[in-house]
């Protein structure tokens, strides 16, 4: 199977993070899936690594599914494996005339990864478009799982509480010009522009909204745009984004965030709630 030894971060998470993991496994089928989780006793499945930061205390191995890459059309619906790309799945629906994926054109991420997450934005979240989800249980039986069974909320669903593996997605669409749909992914990759620091490497948002305000807005209030912990920066263009300026680690993230999480907290008295998740 497809293994890279002390595989470098950089390659792996969209911060660029600095340091190496002990392992990164490519596993072609559900039987290598299953082959390499029974060899290592920790282990994390990632996408494409853009809501992941890796502390260098982390000494478990990565499963990336890249090879889980199918793609069948089927009338309104698309069957997808879990380790495609959502940008390339965006040009794909455009191709055939279906819409509904748009707002997530420029989401630097995996289906399988958004699935977990409940990838969202504009006002839109994946879960919207869920058909049924097919996963890995913790006994290796593939489940079938509904969109109800799934439990979307805010950037949650029941992945984040299981330890299932998600494999395949089907996705309910529309049918739209393919015209329409480009204008559309135009508009939203725009959007993004024009608000986001994209020039850096990041993971996008780093906290999560509190109910009624907004992180960026609250972090701002406490001066930090521009504080850094080495090269791990919070943007000057969109407080809620952390940006490795170069060298940053994933220690010089966390370091960050616990800062940010205090100064907050003292000055406006919320406790934000991390969006990205920690691996250590
Ligand atoms: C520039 C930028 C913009 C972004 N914009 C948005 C946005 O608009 N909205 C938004 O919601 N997020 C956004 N994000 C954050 C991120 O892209 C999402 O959280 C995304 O869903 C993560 O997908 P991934 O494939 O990279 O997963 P990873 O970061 O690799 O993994 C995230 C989690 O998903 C789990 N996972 C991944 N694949 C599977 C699988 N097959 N089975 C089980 N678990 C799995 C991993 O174990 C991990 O716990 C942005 C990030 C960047 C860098």
């Amino acid at each position: 199977m497809e293994k890279i030894n002390n595989a470098p971060l950089k390659d792996y998470t969209t911060y660029k993070l600095k340091g190496n993991v002990k392992a990164i496994y490519f596993p072609k089928n559900i039987d290598e899936l299953k082959e390499v989780i029974k060899s290592n006793k920790k282990y994390k499945i990632i996408g494409n690594g853009s809501n992941l930061i890796i502390s260098s205390k982390y000494d478990g191995v990565l499963i990336k599914l890249k090879n889980f890459d199918k793609l069948i059309f089927d009338d309104n619906k698309v069957i997808v494996g879990a380790g495609y790309m959502l940008s390339n799945l965006n040009t794909k629906c455009m191709e055939e005339g279906l819409t509904g994926l748009e707002f997530t054109f420029g989401i630097p991420a995996t289906i399988g990864g958004a699935i977990y997450q409940n990838a969202g934005a504009f006002g839109f979240n994946i879960s919207e478009l869920v058909s049924n989800v097919s996963a890995l249980d913790e006994n290796f039986n593939i489940v079938n799982l509904s969109n109800k069974d799934i439990l979307f909320g805010y950037r949650d669903s029941i992945f984040k509480h299981k330890n299932y593996i998600i494999l395949e997605v089907t996705l309910n669409l529309k049918k739209e010009t393919s015209k329409t749909i480009k204008e559309n992914m135009l508009k939203y990759i725009n959007l993004r522009k024009e608000k986001q620091p994209l020039e850096y490497p990041s993971a996008g948002s780093t906290f999560k909204n509190p109910i009624g305000h907004s992180a960026g807005f609250l972090i701002e209030k406490s001066n930090l745009k521009g504080y850094s912990v080495n090269d791990a920066f919070v943007s000057d263009k969109h407080a809620n984004f952390i940006i490795n300026k170069g060298e940053a680690s994933g220690d010089d993230i966390i370091k960050l965030i616990k800062i940010i999480k205090k100064k907050v907290k003292e000055d406006s008295n919320i406790s934000l709630e991390l969006e990205q998740e920690i691996l250590e």
